[in-house]
């Protein structure tokens, strides 16, 4: 069969309308022009009529709604024959041959359907002929050699006729289809120049062709970064089609589609059968790849130069016979591919380059803002806001590295937008670990599919859930670790090698200003500290003890003041001098820290003489306390620097307790300082509680 049945051009319809129209005036017209009888003019009356809703119902009825069907060439010709052989005996009368008028008919005929629907015209016009010629010439006696060289004569030039309307016809085809698919090239073009997201205009272009190619379903598929998926951006039609669900976000992996991966990497199209379909479409995600139930299947590689960028599926649901994919299709939709390829080629550079200046304008933006500030806590809190502006995603980490600890300090870690405290991570073989160790950055796509590659076992911060994506950039100044920048996501394939990019320049970004933040920390807590023996000093102790007895107020919790003061110093530095007093102070002081629980903050008084702040400690607790020092220094080995054991001195200590012996820092203070002078009047080497 033709390819062109479907395509058959409207163009032709108007003339030839017009020509039909033209037929029966001209008909009628005989009537008043030749000296017919009353009979033949109410016959011809009669034709008129019945030609006219002939007409009439085929032009503005039957082809509007069924379309160019090849049914309604058989009617509009065979219809037309037959209402004139009605009045062909009449026009005989008076020397009007129907042959002539017949012949117009089988050319109209081939001008619309082409040459097979014309010759068949051509022999119905000659059937008629013969037997209309026997019904009314029988009567007066048949010329049977007439009649044959008149039924040849009909035949021979009907398909001479055919012949030329055929030629006619293709030609106009030819013509109309050029001109749709430009029209159809001409629409992508324009939706393409269009400022609009790349997934609007996808689904409409996957309207475009599917209403005007025409197909049963398109769909418009693209590579994700890594080409590892293939992105739904446009299918049409949105219902879902037979067994097939057809949704905008439907994406499929490329390794499950190795006849896919073929048709990119060779650059051509591929036309597939309902039996190849049903062989790929091996599963459910597979089987609405092909959407279920199509006849054919064809898909287009998208592919520039450099990049495979998706492909363009369509699929017909029609019988093949019925709707071909003609070579005049598959072209225009290749031509559309390639159209649409480079189209998108453009519309990635254009957001590549966006995104580049929106990362330089971000980049500037942090270097800005974490340059305004010195202090620790503020930087941190910035940092965070600057990351979470850049990349969203579940959970945020800053964790400073510390030494010491050989642990990650995680100064900020927000988890679904919950807050967490800050929290010592120790090192053990984590993701965060894995950054330290390597000084590099990490991109984890698929934690549960990758850990076991990484050699990691990872940990578990903030949310009771394990990440499935995580990124993370060590922060380094110089050749020192600080600490690092981590991300994390509960889905999986959530962070790209971009985004990795950005944050190792927001980790570089951020360590000059975190290595000014901690020095500045660091000096600020070296004044607050006597050298000699690490103890803060009175100034910084006295403000230590007053916050610390607000928040004991605020939480109703007691605490505990120690004063102590070494007994009979003064004949230690007469024996040995102030050098040796120097350094015994100093393990003393040691001695003492030591036995203290990590929340008590110790001050140095004045000489010899220390005061140790004891939060939520009662009286009982700081009394136990105080024994322990007791019991410590006693047992301590006091040997100076040339390896002199000197004999172990002992302290006085006097306590008082908050809220029971004073309500302020000050008056704590007064209160345990007459309690130290009691337990020394007492005889020293004795704790004495305030009264
Ligand atoms: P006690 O407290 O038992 O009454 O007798 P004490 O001899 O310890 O008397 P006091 O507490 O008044 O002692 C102060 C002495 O401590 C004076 C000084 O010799 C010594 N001292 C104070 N500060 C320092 C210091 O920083 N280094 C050294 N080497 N000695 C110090
Ligand atoms: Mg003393
Ligand atoms: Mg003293």
């Amino acid at each position: 069969m033709s390819p062109f049945v479907k395509d058959n051009p409207i163009s032709l319809l108007h003339p030839l309308e017009i020509f039909y129209w033209g037929g029966i005036l001209g008909i009628r017209a005989l009537g008043w022009f030749l000296p017919m009888t009353e009979d033949e003019v109410n016959h011809l009356n009669l034709f008129t009529g019945a030609a006219a809703l002939f007409t009439l119902a085929l032009f503005h009825w039957f082809i509007p709604r069924y379309g160019r069907r090849p049914w309604l060439n058989w009617l509009g010709a065979n219809g037309a024959i037959f209402l004139l052989a009605s009045v062909t005996p009449i026009l005989e009368r008076y020397e009007i041959h129907s042959e002539i008028i017949y012949m117009g008919v089988v050319a109209s005929m081939g001008v619309l359907g082409g040459r097979h629907p014309a010759r068949i015209a051509a022999v119905v016009a000659a059937s008629t002929e013969v037997v209309s010629r026997i019904l009314v010439d029988s009567v007066l006696g048949l010329n049977y050699p007439a009649l044959m060289i008149n039924t040849a004569l009909i035949l021979g030039v009907g398909f001479v006729v055919s012949e030329l309307g055929n030629a006619i016809y293709i030609a106009a085809n030819e013509q109309e289809r050029k001109n749709r698919h430009l029209s159809l090239l001409l629409k992508v073009g324009m939706l393409a120049s269009q400022p609009q997201p790349l997934e609007e205009t996808l689904s409409q272009i996957a309207e475009i062709i599917a209403r005007d190619v025409p197909v049963t379903v398109c769909r418009i598929l693209l590579t994700d970064a890594q080409e590892q998926n293939l992105i739904t951006y446009g299918v049409y039609p949105l219902r879902p089609f037979q067994d097939a669900a057809i949704s905008l976000d439907s994406s499929f992996s490329l390794n499950d589609l190795p006849e896919v991966q073929r048709i990119l990497s060779k650059g051509e199209h591929r036309l597939l059968t309902r039996e190849e379909v049903a062989q790929f479409a091996v599963d459910s995600n597979r089987a609405s790849f092909y959407f279920g139930g199509m006849n054919q299947i064809c898909i287009f590689p998208l592919i520039t130069r450099q990049k495979r960028l998706g492909v363009i599926v369509v699929g017909e649901a029609r019988r093949i016979e019925r709707e071909p994919y003609t070579q005049a299709k598959i072209d225009l939709v290749s031509a559309l591919a390639a159209h649409i390829s480079q189209m998108i080629h453009n519309s990635l550079l254009f957001e590549e380059a966006q995104r580049q200046a929106r990362r330089m304008a971000m980049l500037n933006e942090v270097a800005r803002a974490v340059g305004s500030t010195i202090e620790m806590d503020d930087l941190l809190e910035l940092i965070y806001q600057q990351l979470s502006a850049a990349i969203p995603c579940d959970s945020y980490f800053v964790g400073l590295y510390d030494p010491e600890k050989d642990a990650h300090d995680v100064r900020v870690l927000v988890d679904e937008g919950v807050r967490f405290p800050p929290t010592l991570v120790p090192m053990g073989n984590s993701l965060a670990s894995w950054v330290m160790k390597n000084r590099r950055p990490l991109l984890v796509r698929h934690l549960s599919l990758e850990g076991d590659r990484l050699l990691v076992q990872p940990m578990q911060v903030g949310q009771d859930r394990m990440s499935e994506s995580w990124l993370g950039a060590p922060i380094m100044a110089g050749e020192r670790y600080l600490g690092l920048l981590a991300l994390a996501s509960y889905t999986p394939n959530m962070f790209s090698e971009d985004d990795q990019s950005l944050l190792v320049s927001m980790a570089s970004q951020v360590a000059l200003a975190l290595d000014n933040a901690q020095q500045h920390a660091q000096v600020k807590e070296q004044a607050r500290r006597d050298s000699l023996t690490g103890a803060y000093n009175h100034g910084y102790f006295l403000a230590l003890l007053a916050r610390s007895l607000e928040e004991c107020r605020a939480q109703n919790a007691p605490l505990s003041l120690i004063m102590l003061d070494v007994d009979y110093f003064k004949n230690y530095n007469d024996l040995y001098g102030h050098l040796v007093g120097d350094e015994a102070l100093r393990l003393l002081s040691q001695a003492i820290f030591s036995s203290l629980p990590n929340n008590a903050f110790i001050g140095r008084w004045g000489g010899e003489e220390f005061a140790i702040g004891l939060p939520g400690a009662s009286a009982e607790m700081a009394k136990e306390l105080a024994q322990r020092i007791q019991a410590s220094l006693a047992q301590a080995e006091i040997k100076i620097k040339n390896g002199d054991r000197l004999t172990n001195p002992t302290v006085s200590q006097g306590i008082a307790v908050f809220p029971f012996h004073a309500d302020r820092a000050d008056e704590l203070v007064d209160s345990a300082d007459q309690a130290l002078y009691t337990a020394k009047a007492g005889g020293r080497n004795q704790i004495a509680l305030a009264s």
